[in-house]
């Protein structure tokens, strides 16, 4: 780089330090899970630590470093922020070192190359429709749809049949064609309604790709022994929870991740947890959204954990995650008619969540609000066990630009293309 340009960018990469300051008030605010963190990281004056089970100083980030690591961290993909974790340690990194790591961070994260004027040209959007199951064999294994004979004949549908990985899909589809229009590039983790990330239905991954996979974990020394000979030996509905499930998160954030999104969107649609085992309708309704942070004290156990911890707390993700899913939320109750939720509302939203200066979003460490290296909503929009939803969502009596769809999930798509467009335009 020349001289003249490198002094530029060191000063603009100093316009946007962020400080120890910033750092203590991201882990205070979305990171440490009623203080279950006070023992695994220290903030002096002058460094952040993490220390260890038995509270030794395992790394250390000076701050003259937190800028270098978060420019890192953003444009580099999980193999490589791990490698740059595990080098450095709790030493410090001299100038001419830190000089030379920043020198080759490519700004993975700037504006694809355009010749329109769309407003959201050159932006590039990640969107995750949750689960995969849309047949009763499979959504037995993953349990997200809902199947019952409704009880009042009133209703236009005696039986309510709602797979939430159709739902979400169909809403994905349909915000991908939004953005789209507006210039956007956009990436879906998974091609069908019915494929995970894989690019296939878990009985077809079953039958063609579990052997080899389980192996080659085994072989390489991922998995341990004990716990392959049990995943080998498990039926469908255990692998799927005891392996699967994680495994195909984890692959979902990195075909996310090598996508370098600037925002990404997690689509889910939720249930009255109280209604279970959901063999009939509820009169609740809440609307609400999570993003990442509410880390406990065995979390940190695991080294990859530690390489997600270090960027949330070093980045300004989650605050950015904050704006977005707080613009999301208000859609959803403006556009939905939906009363946002409170922490009474739900029991996962007092015993795991903490609350953020945004009603109806909280921190959670759900996988894909951990792994995803970019802003984002892991969005919960309504509840589809609702005695009027169940009956809305299984309508495909709209068409929007070829796509069959009903009037709640082209809300839901809605709420989240204006809570996008208005992020990026902020
Ligand atoms: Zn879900």
């Amino acid at each position: 780089m020349p001289r003249t340009l490198f002094v530029f960018c060191f000063f603009c990469h100093f316009a946007f330090a962020q400080t120890i300051q910033q750092c203590k008030y991201r882990f205070d605010t979305y990171l440490n899970f009623r203080g279950s963190l006070n023992n695994r990281v220290q903030f002096t004056n002058d460094a952040i630590y993490i220390l260890d089970e038995k509270g030794k100083k395992e790394i250390a980030v000076y701050a003259n470093e937190i800028e270098l690591f978060a420019k890192f961290l953003v444009n580099n993909p999980f193999s490589k922020q791990e490698q740059l974790i595990k080098f450095k340690g709790v030493k410090k990194l001299s100038k001419s070192k830190c000089d030379s790591i920043f020198d080759k961070i490519t700004d993975k994260k700037k504006k694809n190359k355009y010749d329109n004027k769309l407003p959201l040209s050159g932006y590039r959007i990640a969107i995750d429709p949750g689960h995969t199951a849309v047949n009763l064999t499979e959504a037995l294994i993953e349990q997200k749809f809902l199947y019952f004979r409704k009880d009042s004949i009133n209703h236009p549908y005696d039986t309510i049949k709602i797979f939430e990985s159709a739902l979400a899909f169909n809403t994905a589809q349909l915000l991908q064609k939004m953005l789209e229009e507006q210039g956007a590039k956009v990436l879906l983790s998974r091609s069908q309604e019915n494929y995970n990330s894989f690019n296939c239905t878990y009985s077809q991954w079953l039958s063609v790709h579990k052997t080899r996979v389980l192996d080659s974990l085994y072989n390489n020394k991922i998995l341990p022994k004990l716990k392959y000979t049990k995943f080998i030996k498990d039926n469908d509905h255990d692998l799927f929870w005891d392996f699967f499930r994680d495994y195909d998160l984890n692959n979902r954030a990195k075909v996310m991740n090598d996508f370098y999104p600037h925002v990404s969107v997690v689509i889910h649609y939720n249930v009255d947890e109280k209604n279970e085992p959901w063999k009939q309708v509820t009169k609740k309704n809440f609307t609400m959204a999570f993003i990442g942070g509410a880390f406990t004290n065995d979390n940190l156990d695991k080294a990859e954990n530690k390489v997600h911890f270090l960027r949330l707390l070093l980045t300004d993700e989650l605050n950015q995650s904050e704006k977005l899913a707080a613009l999301t939320v208000s859609n959803f109750n403006k556009n939905l008619s939906i009363p946002i939720a409170s922490q009474f509302d739900a029991s996962y939203l007092k015993d795991n969540c903490l609350l953020t200066k945004s009603p109806g979003v909280f921190s959670r460490n759900l996988n894909l609000c951990r792994t995803i290296n970019s802003p984002l909503v892991y969005g919960e929009s309504l509840y589809q066990d609702n005695e009027t939803e169940c009956d809305a969502l299984m309508k495909t009596d709209i068409t929007y630009k070829d796509l069959k769809t009903n009037d709640r999930l082209l809300n839901v798509a809605k709420s989240y293309y204006q809570a996008v467009f208005k992020f990026i335009k902020k």
